[in-house]
């Protein structure tokens, strides 16, 4: 069992240090923009572009490389988005061994973690880890995601 890497008072330079990896500007930047907002993941393009406007440009593989890095550390995790067919990069949930449901906006392909929910998913994880032990398997990870519109792409109700 891993201990929770991310607390709320995680520095960028906190992550680095215990994942081992150097605190290069780039690295501090990437999650720097995850900290600012951390129910966001984002891809590469949109860390591109956040770090440029921070004025820290790198360049296209060296972010790729980076964030791979980020991923084998266990730093951020990594879910493929189907509909831009891109990756999207993530902060690890605060508590890894609890499955955190994720919301994905059909509309506008954001991704949003919702730590709000992990504890009756928590619940509904073990009803279901129960349920495949008694069949005699043995799940491992549960991962949980639910399509839909975000509020920023639901349609105000008209006034009519
Ligand atoms: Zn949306």
């Amino acid at each position: 069992m891993s201990a929770p890497i991310l607390e709320n008072t995680a520095t960028p330079a906190d992550l680095l240090g215990r994942a081992g990896l150097r605190r290069t500007r780039a690295a501090l930047t990437v999650l720097d923009v995850l900290l600012a907002e951390p129910v966001c993941a984002r891809t590469h393009a949109e860390f591109e572009k956040a770090l440029m406007q921070r004025g820290v440009p790198v360049n296209r593989v060296t972010l790729y490389r980076l964030l791979e890095r980020l991923v084998a550390t266990e730093v951020l995790e990594r879910h493929s988005d189907d509909a831009d067919r891109a990756w999207r990069f993530g902060l690890r949930s605060l508590q890894p061994d609890m499955p955190l449901p994720r919301f994905e906006c059909d509309a506008c392909h954001r991704h949003f973690n919702l730590p709000e929910a992990s504890e009756p998913t928590k619940a509904a994880a073990d009803q279901i880890l129960s349920a495949l032990s008694n069949l005699g398997h043995m799940g491992q990870r549960i991962d949980l995601s639910i399509h839909g519109t975000c509020s920023g792409c639901i349609e105000p109700p008209s006034r009519r």
